[in-house]
């Protein structure tokens, strides 16, 4: 199971600065209430220490209202949080106006691992400047704390958002969609911000709500009432008394903030943000490998009617962003290469070939291509078997030499193992060739063909090293490929 991520709102609610359009600025803070907060945070932080392995947790990002970072106990707790062994990120959302000198001292004082802190600092253009702003953001990154910046995108603060993009050098820059502005963004300032942002366009997509995709987060407030999202209502159980994430429950129609539709399960927030997208540092991968049938596309039954889905929004604008950044995509696929092609014709464009015919054929278009190829010596013996196990034969060749053999069953017929390991045991190589099961599909490659030895040999063609590629897929044929070149 993937590591689960909880976003904390203490009870705090005042802010040191004053912009404008903020509630928060307003709202003044008494003692008392500062005393309630500094306690719930520290019952909070020992209690996710506590339970942080039992309910699988591995990362904790706090969403104050106002600023926590100008309080020493957020920077201690931070500390501990990021120094312990069961949590691999801790991060917070700030202004930056903390001074980061007392703030790194006080943060090594506690213990804590810069690495493993993370920073969502946001830029007021009303209360500080661009080169000061810039300035933070540097030092921090030159200490080692993973960070990102970024604004709301209002149109009028273009100019500005453009000089600090420049200062950030490769400190990712977000830009929110500016919900008040009452009316839509000019294709010129969508241009701009986009400039900026290069996942802006994410920030404008309408995200219908779909809670099976909130199954490993939750929202946990300061008196342990939760909810599963930020926007999404109330859950009846409580934080203190949790023994397993509840089944998440949504009311809303649309996930209508990076907050939401960030930390949902999509594979793609994965591939751009990494294994917790709510930090929203951006994963830069050299190369990502894309199953196709459920992954990229609606699983389909084989041998039944050709279905040219449409890839969903979501993955279709992180495609985009991807091929862009010139990022290698690449198909990791069962199918072979004139089906996969013909399946993926509206996004073949973005991909610069891959894995095919599950592993038998690698292709890098215009580049290279290799087959493994199999021995077709055993492929009468198997032929005579058509009639009692119910299958047709279908082989695949390149240049007459086969490399993919699929025993196809009607779709009411799918394989089971036992039957497939008593049809096996004809092939008189056993040991030079693999088999796997689709459904309906028997498929029988080269022992030497598989998703995750493919990648290994495209990143080698590309030069680019494990770490740097990111795979995704759904199936037992993927499980090994994703191991190897995890988020
Ligand atoms: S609104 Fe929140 S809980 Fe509902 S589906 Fe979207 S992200 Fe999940």
């Amino acid at each position: 199971m993937d590591k689960r991520m909880i976003l904390y709102r203490g009870s705090l609610k005042s802010c040191n600065y004053h912009c404008s359009y903020c509630p928060f600025s307003k709202h003044p803070i008494s003692e008392r209430e500062l005393d309630r907060d500094r306690v719930q945070w520290w019952a909070f932080v020992k209690n996710l220490q506590k339970r942080a392995k039992a309910l699988h947790i591995g990362a904790l990002m706090v969403v104050p209202y106002g600023e926590a970072m100008i309080h020493r106990w957020y920077w201690e707790g931070m500390a501990q949080l990021s120094a312990s062994a069961d949590i691999d990120a801790a991060g917070i959302q700030t202004n930056l106006s903390f001074s980061v000198s007392e703030f790194l001292s006080s943060f090594e004082k506690a213990g804590g691992v810069p690495e493993k802190l993370r920073l969502w600092a946001t830029f007021h253009p009303e209360m500080t400047t661009v080169s000061e702003f810039a300035a933070k953001c540097r030092e921090l990154q030159n200490h080692g704390i993973p960070l990102c910046a970024g604004s709301v995108g209002v149109p009028e603060n273009l100019p500005l958002l453009q000089a600090l993009k420049q200062e950030l050098n490769d400190i990712y820059l977000w830009v929110n969609k500016m919900d008040g502005l009452r009316r839509s963004y000019t294709q010129e300032e969508r241009e701009a911000f986009e400039e900026i942002d290069p996942y802006f366009v994410r920030e404008l997509m309408r995200v219908p709500s779909n809670a099976a995709m909130c199954q490993n987060r939750l929202f946990v407030e300061a008196d342990g009432r939760l909810r599963t999202c930020n926007i999404s209502s109330t859950l009846e159980k409580n934080w203190a008394a949790l023994e397993d994430f509840p089944i998440p429950e949504c009311s809303r129609k649309q996930c209508s903030c990076y907050l939401a539709y960030g930390g949902r399960g999509d594979f793609m927030n994965q591939v751009l943000f990494g294994p917790y997208p709510l930090f929203r540092i951006p994963r830069c991968p050299k190369a990502v490998f894309l199953d196709i049938d459920g992954t990229l596309l609606p699983s389909k039954d084989y041998g039944g009617e050709p279905c040219i889905a449409d890839v969903a929004p979501d993955v279709m604008a992180g495609l985009e962003i991807l091929a862009r950044q010139k990022v290698h995509l690449l198909f990791a696929t069962t199918l072979p290469y004139r089906e996969a092609m013909e399946r993926c014709r509206k996004i073949r464009h973005l991909f610069a070939g891959g894995i095919f015919a599950g592993g038998a054929h690698l292709v890098l278009e215009q580049k290279r291509e290799t087959f493994y190829e199999l021995e077709d010596t055993w492929l009468a013996d198997l032929a005579a078997l058509k009639k009692e196990c119910c299958f047709r034969v279908l082989t695949y060749r390149n240049c007459g030499k086969l490399y993919k053999v699929t025993l196809l069953r009607p779709a009411h017929r799918p394989w089971l193992w036992q039957e497939a390991e008593m049809v096996m045991g004809h092939v008189s190589d056993r040991k030079a060739v693999r088999y796997y099961i689709e459904k309906n599909c028997l498929q029988i490659v080269s022992a030497d063909a598989g998703k995750a030895r493919g990648a290994e040999v495209l990143c080698r063609w590309l030069d680019i090293s494990a770490k740097d590629a990111a795979a995704v897929g759904d199936s037992r044929e993927d499980e090994e490929m994703m191991k190897r070149y995890r988020f």
